[in-house]
């Protein structure tokens, strides 16, 4: 049995913006499930007050560097776990409206100062709070917003064992040199090996340098990141620290994903009976203004619209797509030229193209259930997540081969149909053409081959992507760290 600290800037169901929520709503308990103490820590948003459960103040006052006023731990559970959630509660940081990393005028421009406090509070507890008994052996920590806790922790004498996980490399917090001496971090950090990036300060560095061992999301990501393309200038650093590095795929929660049990949708179904997604493609239609028609292909999308998901090809290729017996949902926000370019486009071809700007969990799983492929050509994913539920929603996931969508979804050639191996179809460039011969292999399978469609959905329906594997995996890695 392991202690672990799982720190984090987002957890679900408290608060989310994207993936990383995800696993930390769904691995801490996995790996609690497994006999291990995992308890989680984050910042104390209003979100996060508001729905964390049994509430009460564990530390008063503590008093930390950089903190306009002594700061205060909560102590609450994770809804429907048994996992322990510690609240680092500093109103002037934490406690504003808006999104929980900027607003849409951008980031908040105290994101340094936010997240600095939030990893001196990690470091403080594993050096013992008052009131708090309990010490991690590990502290697992999660992207740039908690880079800076191996960072710190490395300079004392008896500490924790660290394990970093990239989510997303691309995010690096990067900030001025005049920041790091105003956040009054050590000297002895600021050095190539260190936190500097070209004269600037990288949070994420604090991870990939100091962490005893580095995971990201998924086997290809692990390697991809050790490129040029996928690396952003880390990928020497990445390189010389390889040994240490470990491509854990995450898993998808069947507790909320699984559309035998899904609160959200209206018709129930699994592989045994099928009828109910049917249903739900027509109460999809319905609710997105579509015409009901069960024999037009249906496709979905949902995520952030920013290059990154390739959502530029979508919208590039979309009015030749029209051109074709087919209607596609899109749910999401993100860049405003895309946001705009989509509506634009959803005007212009109502009876095919439909549109719904914002964040919706209940019409994500709506949308997971009732179309019949769902769009993912990510320039980039290092895991990805709609593709896992995809799949088991019977919702045939169209890719693009890389990190954690290459690793999870078999592409429908003829040897891997044959072989009962095909979940969805997958390509190769990241451009237009290459997009829209996919399309074509996804019609003349849907429109010609109903049978194989079909066997395709049997597949990918039991492929199984849950935490149970991935948390074994992770606790071995502790195990592992704390050895050596
Ligand atoms: P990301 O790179 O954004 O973290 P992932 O695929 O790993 O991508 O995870 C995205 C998660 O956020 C999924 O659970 C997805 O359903 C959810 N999501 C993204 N955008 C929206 C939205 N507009 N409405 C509802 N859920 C969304």
């Amino acid at each position: 049995m392991t202690t672990v600290l799982f720190a984090t800037s987002e957890v679900h169901p408290l608060v989310k913006t994207g993936g990383l929520a995800d696993i930390s709503g769904s691995l801490p308990p996995a790996l609690r499930a497994l006999g291990h103490d995992v308890r989680l820590i984050l910042p104390a948003y209003p979100q996060v007050l508001a729905r964390c459960e049994r509430l009460m103040t564990l530390v008063k006052l503590i008093p930390l560097q950089g903190a306009p006023t002594p700061v205060r731990i909560l102590e609450g559970i994770l809804p429907d776990t048994d996992v322990p959630v510690y609240l680092v509660d500093c109103p002037t940081y934490f406690d504003r409206m808006g999104g929980i990393y900027g607003d849409a005028t951008g980031d908040w421009p105290d994101n340094p100062q936010r997240f600095t406090l939030f990893s001196r509070a990690v470091v403080a507890l594993t050096k013992g709070w008052p009131g708090l008994v309990w010490k991690p052996e590990v502290v697992h920590c999660n992207d740039w917003q908690t880079g800076l806790v191996p960072a710190l922790l490395s300079l004392e004498e008896y500490r924790p064992k660290t394990i970093f996980t990239i989510h997303n490399l691309s995010y690096q917090g990067v900030f001025s040199w005049g920041t790091f001496v105003e956040l009054g971090l050590p000297m002895g950090l600021w050095s190539l090996e260190g936190l500097e990036f070209y004269g600037r300060l990288s949070f994420i560095k604090g991870g990939l340098a100091y962490a005893d061992r580095l995971t990201t999301v998924s086997p290809t990501y692990a390697r991809e990141i050790r490129t040029p393309t996928f690396g952003y200038g880390l990928e020497g650093l990445i390189e010389s620290r390889a040994e240490r590095l470990f491509g854990i795929l995450n898993g998808a929660n069947y507790d909320h994903w699984d559309p035998q049990n899904d609160p959200y949708l209206p018709y129930h179904y699994s592989a045994a009976d099928f009828s109910g997604k049917s249903a739900n493609k027509a109460a999809l239609q319905r609710h997105f203004g579509l015409p009901v028609r069960s024999d037009v292909v249906l496709f979905g999308f949902v995520g952030r619209m920013v290059e990154q998901k390739g959502f530029d090809l979508v919208l590039s290729c979309l009015p030749e797509w029209t051109q074709h017996q087919l209607q596609i949902v899109v749910l999401g926000s993100g860049d405003p030229v895309f946001e705009q370019g989509s509506q634009v486009l959803a005007t212009r071809f109502p009876a095919q193209v439909a549109v719904r700007v914002g964040y919706d969990e209940a019409l994500a799983h709506l949308i997971e259930a009732g179309a019949d492929a769902f769009l993912m050509p990510s320039r980039f994913e290092p895991c990805g997540l709609n593709q896992l539920y995809s799949l088991r929603y019977g919702t045939l996931p169209v890719v693009r081969r890389t990190g954690g969508l290459a690793d999870t979804v078999v592409d429908a050639t003829p040897e891997n149909i044959a072989a009962g191996r095909a979940t969805g179809f997958v390509f190769n460039a990241a451009t237009q053409a290459s997009l829209n011969k996919t399309l074509v292999r996804v019609l003349n399978l849907y429109y010609n081959n109903p049978t194989i469609w079909k066997r395709m959905i049997e597949f990918a329906m039991a492929a199984d992507y849950g935490w149970d594997k991935s948390a074994r995996t992770y606790a071995d890695l502790y195990q592992h760290a704390m050895v050596g």
